[in-house]
């Protein structure tokens, strides 16, 4: 076996991608471009890859799961492997990892949310809106996830983009959903839903908003959906507009434009979008059975003289918002999966420009990160892909400047990994791949995807 390898593998580094997201998929791109000679395997802790561009990027934006055709023609190039169903942490160590290859790059993402610590959060029907999103995008993880769209009102707390998507997800009409990928469960209960009205909690200003003018203007441009803000939110807004950078002007003018054109009126068929601003929550209200009824939201005051750089203190006010459902948006969190690897407070793997040298040690793999895992939960796949091209290049220079290479790479990994743990690789998901897009015709719709890991291994070893 040791002269095998040695025989075979002598001069060809071989770099271990963990997680099948963007970040992962774009490293392994430009490293296959860069480096003559190079060999990559892709290990994802699901069955299937793509990451947030599968789970998390809303149904209705088909468009921009376009990457996947990129990301494609490269799991399907000689020299780069995708093996599924395999965790770091779970299936095999970080150190077994940089045992046997020469580079480790982790993109595992940030696979947990923030979360607000305040007085009930863990009641019924407060939900966080990465599980909502894995619910409606088919996550195993989610699949089961309890959600009642039986009540009038919901809100959502955070207003960046996910914050929007979940918005847009339940006020859309159904025609409009139906021909997406969204799972049918989640299309069912949505055909269900009695949410009428839906706010939108921010915790600062109109000014300070976190999603982006294309996101809100294909909400308010929703058919049989009412936008209404509060006018009081937007005292001195319209002054400030001017001086502000360009996009932030741009996002502030299509507020303050849907502001004036709005006359209040909402007709019976339509639903109700409402931002309201200066509201942080501080304790959700609930009955005998731990069922949502409200949230107690603090009022919040703005101090500074510029109103762009004012900031928020809270006020000894609060007032209630009733609502029987409740997303908590505000933001991700990578979590620490393997002991030996370092993570900041901010749960973002501690790193320079990529390189994470606080783990060198002269006979192991360097250690690298990209993507949401070393920048944190922010950014667009535009972002990630740029993260990932810088911390690749680094790759490229340190391997260029070892120029030995004897290490086993998969080979190895698979005599580690327990035997009862099916290995699903880039066939096994081409099959899964066909079977969801056969089933999704059935349906009128591109795919429907499997909810379930266990048929996704069954589909793919089939
Ligand atoms: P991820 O995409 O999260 O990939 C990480 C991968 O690692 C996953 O496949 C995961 O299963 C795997 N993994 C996790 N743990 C392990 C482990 N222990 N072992 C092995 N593998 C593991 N950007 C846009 O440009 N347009 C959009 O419309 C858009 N919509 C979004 C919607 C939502 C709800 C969210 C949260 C983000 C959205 N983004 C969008 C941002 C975009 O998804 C991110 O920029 C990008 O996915 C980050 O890529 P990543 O590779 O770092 O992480
Ligand atoms: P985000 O953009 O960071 O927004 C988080 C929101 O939560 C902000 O409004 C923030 O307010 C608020 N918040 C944070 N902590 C809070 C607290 N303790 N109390 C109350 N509010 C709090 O995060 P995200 O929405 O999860 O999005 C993550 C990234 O994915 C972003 O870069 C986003 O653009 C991207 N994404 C893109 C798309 C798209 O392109 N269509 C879709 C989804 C996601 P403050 O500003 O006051 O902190």
């Amino acid at each position: 076996m040791v002269f095998r390898l040695f025989s075979t593998y002598k001069n060809i580094p071989r770099v271990c991608v963990v997680g099948a997201g963007p970040a992962g998929f774009y490293a392994a791109m430009h490293l296959t471009k860069k480096l003559e000679n190079v060999h990559i395997d892709i290990i994802e802790k699901l069955p299937v890859p793509f990451g947030l561009v599968r789970y998390g990027v809303a149904p209705d934006h088909p468009e921009v799961k376009n990457v996947i055709n990129q990301f494609t023609k490269l799991a399907q190039q000689d020299n780069v492997n995708f093996y599924g169903n395999i965790t770091l942490g779970k299936d095999i160590s970080l150190l077994q990892l940089r045992e046997h290859y020469d580079a480790v790059l982790l993109t595992y993402g940030a696979e947990e949310d923030k979360t607000l610590g305040i007085e009930n959060e863990d009641a019924n029907n407060v939900l966080a809106a990465r599980n909502f999103v894995g619910w409606y995008n088919g996550h195993p993880r989610d699949r089961n996830l309890k959600v009642d769209l039986s009540g009038h009102t919901a809100a959502i707390l955070g207003q960046g983009n996910v914050a929007l998507d979940v918005a847009r997800i339940l006020l859309s009409p159904l025609d409009v959903l139906k021909k997406t990928d969204i799972t049918d469960y989640a299309l069912q209960a949505i055909a269900s839903s009695k949410i009428k009205e839906l706010y939108l909690v921010g915790r600062r200003g109109p000014l300070n908003v976190a999603f982006t003018i294309k996101e809100l203007r294909e909400q308010i441009k929703l058919e049989n959906c009412a936008t209404i803000w509060r006018k009081n939110d937007f005292v001195a807004v319209a002054d400030a507009v001017n001086s502000l950078p360009r996009p932030r002007k741009r996002l502030t003018e299509l507020m303050l434009k849907s502001l004036n054109e709005n006359d209040n009126a909402v007709s019976d068929n339509q639903k109700v979008f409402k931002p309201i601003f200066y509201r942080s929550p501080k304790k959700f209200l609930v009955n005998s059975d731990r069922h949502l009824q409200g949230i107690e939201l603090t009022c919040n005051t703005l101090i500074g003289d510029k109103i762009e750089e004012q900031t928020c203190v809270p006020t000894e006010d609060s007032e209630i918002l009733n609502c029987s459902l409740a997303f908590r948006s505000i933001g991700y969190k990578s979590i620490q999966v393997d002991k030996d690897l370092p993570l900041n407070s901010n749960g973002v793997v501690i790193n320079e420009n990529g390189r994470v040298t606080s783990t060198d040690v002269s006979n192991l793999a360097k250690l690298y990160v990209a993507g949401w895992l070393g920048t944190g939960p922010v950014g667009v796949i535009l972002h990630t892909m740029g993260n990932a091209f810088q911390v690749a290049k680094l790759i490229c220079e340190d391997l260029k400047k070892q120029g030995n290479y004897n290490k086993g790479g998969f080979l190895e990994v698979k005599s580690i990994i327990n035997e009862r743990t099916p290995v699903i690789d880039w066939s096994g998901w081409e099959k899964i791949d066909k079977y969801e897009t056969e089933e999704g015709k059935k349906l009128g719709k591109p795919r429907e995807k499997i909810a379930y890991v266990e048929k996704m291994i069954q589909v793919a070893l089939s």
